[in-house]
């Protein structure tokens, strides 16, 4: 075990104990958040539809009210605005985990978020008709517009899920917080067979930890965002180490130090390689003791045997066991 977290190391997969080296290596199903995990979790404004105010000034709106927050959407909302962002003009600001934020800028009260939060603030909204995440603002109470986002999918992403599926994961599952539409659409770029949208947070993984039997093991990959709970909850949680929150980091099991999705199989193989020699040292030890224990009650074994069988097996374990550090 030892060796296979040393490999994994060395692969750029942090992990934080044998046990989860177990457990991975059992693991059937392989769940992803969408945003930041498949994605790159850097969007671009594609559009600014049904605005009540000039283009530029809802964009400062939007990107004031969220200047507080680390989601990827606020960070690129902030990134299009493109001007310093003058804190002192946003107070009482309240992000709302899978909807949005809330804030007062100069004094009016701001939001952006997605149809949810309007719903919840009892703003009527537009509904709007391109693919892509939606941000709907309100300014002073009234719907003032919606700005169309677009993220882009991580390069290596189809990959990922290719060698996850040749690494022997029977089952992909995509989670999302985002729109029907752009899931669907992510999910059928990638190949992912089962896609389930609109979900908050908290509610991820519940209902797939609950259906699944009780032996085969979940992970859950996220960048932790606002679903580090999930990545306690879940068999395996895997966190994104270079864009990930560090509670992401501190509720993973295994952290994926370059955001590289498809070290996930990489794991998998390493855990399944590591399970392997555990096995086989714990064959080849019991079996030589029981051979020279047989031959010494026979009176056939003499003491050399003996050592061997007890000092030389060791060696030879743990030299077996070195290949674990081999990951090619
Ligand atoms: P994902 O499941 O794709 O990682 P999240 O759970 O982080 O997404 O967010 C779900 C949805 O909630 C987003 O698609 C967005 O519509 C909305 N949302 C969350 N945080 C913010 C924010 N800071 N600003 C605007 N919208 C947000
Ligand atoms: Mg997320």
């Amino acid at each position: 075990f030892f060796a296979g977290i040393g490999g994994a190391s060395r692969e750029g997969i942090l992990v934080k104990g044998s046990n989860y080296l177990e457990t991975l290596a059992q693991t059937r199903y392989v769940v992803f958040d969408k945003t930041g995990t498949m994605t790159q979790g850097v969007f671009e404004v594609s559009g600014v539809h049904h605005n009540e105010m000039e283009e530029a000034r809802l964009l400062e709106y939007a990107a004031l009210a969220e200047s507080a927050s680390s989601h990827p959407i606020s960070k690129s909302l902030q990134k299009a605005y493109g001007k310093a962002i003058d804190r002192s003009r946003v107070t009482d600001i309240e992000e709302i985990s899978g909807n949005g934020v809330t804030a007062k800028v100069d004094g009016i009260p701001v939001a952006a978020g997605n149809a949810k939060l309007m719903e919840r603030l009892g703003i009527p909204y537009k509904e709007c008709h391109h693919v892509g995440t939606v941000v709907h603002m309100a300014v002073n109470g009234a719907y003032a517009g919606h700005i169309l986002i677009s993220d882009l999918l991580k390069p290596n992403a189809k990959e990922a899920i290719t060698s996850l599926k040749h690494a022997g994961i029977e089952k992909t599952v995509m989670l999302t917080g985002d729109s029907k539409k752009v899931a669907d659409q992510v999910a059928k770029e990638l190949g992912i067979g089962e896609v389930y949208s609109e979900l908050l947070p908290a509610d991820k993984v519940e209902q797939l930890i609950q259906n699944k039997p009780e032996k085969e093991k979940l992970a859950f990959v996220g960048d932790g965002i606002n679903d580090a709970p999930v990545l306690s909850r879940a068999d395996i949680g895997i966190a994104m180490g270079a864009m990930g929150s560090d509670a992401a980091i501190e509720a993973a099991d295994v952290v994926l130090m370059d955001d590289d999705i498809r070290k996930i199989a990489s794991i998998v193989r390493i855990s399944r390689k590591t399970l392997g020699i555990v096995k086989q040292n714990i064959v080849f030890a019991l079996a030589v003791k029981a051979i020279v224990l047989v031959l010494g009650a026979f009176g056939v074994a003499n003491m050399w045997e003996a050592v061997f069988a007890d000092v030389g097996v060791s060696v030879i374990a743990i030299l077996n066991s070195m290949r674990a550090l081999k990951t090619e």
